[in-house]
């Protein structure tokens, strides 16, 4: 079984991108799991701290320790967007691994500080794990938004990813490149898509040679997708998307039958309708591979 540095690595050869989809039930773990399955592509399942919370931090990293080990399969766990030492070290400790360690709030000196001091112990806890920082702003929840925040200020540049990757000795960097967290309406609907700074991303990569997270990545332009890829992204992460499915899956499931209970009966649609958004997601990622080759 690879380990999800070396599956990383093979990205940057094969010029893909693994997908990061954020589960906060069953459906959406099976979904993922069953869409990366048919694919038969490594992917990775992430949670934020309230994602951890309602799932419970040590069930969720044997679920997927039990998939992994059950059907032989890539699947990894990454604990999402992380805002304190205690909680990264819980999500460590319960075998996920990685962890984003985000602190990009604070001022660049003090999220550089924080984020050493987590690569530090969280490397003691388990020397294999993958530790990612983030600098820049893209904004905040995984949600349906009013309106697009401003973000343009907060863009990273080359020269701070650079020191920020060097000073810290993260695995992983996560910049703001245009991305952002959550879609507004007018792109539930399809009628406008976020657009990437690809040049950006080009200079990041050859200035840090580090691995690279694009965030916020749902309701993104797909060929501004590929071109990210292309120049060096190589976990993209999908989270809205597979919300807005869930929700219309379970709407569908509950709408069919008005006095259908057994909810094993009702779910399977929703997790058809997740693994249908992430499928079509795991195919644009993995479009630098041939498919059929397997993992
Ligand atoms: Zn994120």
């Amino acid at each position: 079984m690879q380990k999800l540095r070396e599956v990383l690595e093979q990205t940057q050869k094969n010029e893909t991108a693994v997908g990061h989809f954020n589960v906060s039930d069953l459906v959406l773990l099976k979904a993922v799991f069953a869409a990366a399955r048919e694919l038969k592509v490594p992917v990775i399942v992430g949670a934020s701290e309230g994602e951890r919370e309602f799932v419970g931090v040590r069930q969720l990293g044997a679920l997927v320790r039990s998939l992994r080990e059950e059907f032989d399969f890539p699947i990894f766990l990454n604990a999402d967007h992380t805002h304190s030492l205690a909680k990264a070290v819980e999500a460590a400790k319960s075998g996920f691994d990685a962890v984003v360690f985000d602190v990009s709030v604070l001022p660049f000196a003090e999220n550089v500080r924080q984020t050493r001091e987590a690569v530090y112990t969280l490397k003691a806890i388990n020397p294999e794990i993958l530790v990612e920082g983030e600098i820049g702003d893209i904004g905040s929840g995984s949600e349906i938004h009013d309106e697009i925040p401003d973000l343009s200020k907060g863009l990273t540049t080359p020269a701070e990813a650079k020191e920020f990757v060097e000073s810290t000795g993260i695995d992983i960097l996560a910049p703001a490149v245009g991305n952002m967290h959550g879609v507004v309406k007018s792109m539930v609907q399809g009628k406008i898509k976020k657009r990437l700074d690809i040049e950006r991303v080009t200079q990041i990569k050859s200035e840090t040679r580090a691995l690279l997270t694009l965030h916020g990545a749902s309701a993104t332009d797909d060929e501004d997708l590929r071109e990210a890829i292309r120049a060096g992204i190589n976990i993209v992460h999908i989270n809205t998307e597979l919300r807005v499915a869930w929700r219309r899956g379970m709407e569908e499931g509950l709408g069919r039958k008005a006095q259908e209970v057994v909810p094993y009966k009702i779910l399977p649609v929703a997790v058809e309708s997740v693994k249908q958004a992430a499928l079509s997601r795991l195919r644009l990622f993995n479009a630098g591979r041939s498919l059929s080759q397997g993992r």
